[in-house]
């Protein structure tokens, strides 16, 4: 299994928070992308079960105890949709045009990824060349 650093986990994730502030969205919508992204960042660090390529990430989500749910979900998310693999059809929360945190786990190891993989000054530049605030950019709000 692949593991996470955590640290830097925890620095894309800064950094896209950051990125969420200055986005032009609501402020409704800046809450519930910083809701997912949190939630994807714990659950990066508690269950990393997922597959990451640079154009998708299959991530497994594992139901709380108390769900009668058999089973695990599994999501294939990038920028611009969210499905669900063990069904046909979307994710709900993606068709409900409501940020889902498949999603933000995508762009948050998108960012971890694509720093990790420079040094030193080139690493903080490739952090700007894969900024938060073009990945977000993609609009969900069709379906309301
Ligand atoms: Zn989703």
């Amino acid at each position: 299994m692949l593991n996470i650093d955590i640290e830097q986990l925890e620095a894309a994730f800064a950094l896209i928070i950051e990125g969420i502030k200055k986005q032009d969205m609501s402020a409704h919508l800046k809450k519930r992308w910083t809701r997912a992204f949190d939630k994807a960042l714990r659950s990066l660090i508690e269950q990393p079960y997922f597959a990451w390529q640079p154009e998708r990430l299959l991530i497994v989500s594992v139901p709380k105890e108390k769900t009668k749910e058999m089973g695990c979900r599994f999501y294939e998310a990038n920028e611009s949709a969210c499905r669900r693999m063990d069904q046909s059809g979307l994710c709900q929360a993606f068709y409900e045009g409501v940020p889902c945190w498949h999603r933000a786990a995508y762009l948050l190891l998108k960012i971890y990824f694509g720093a990790g993989s420079g040094e030193g000054s080139e690493r903080q530049s490739r952090q700007i060349e894969i900024s938060p605030e073009r990945l977000l950019s993609t609009k969900v709000d069709t379906f309301g």
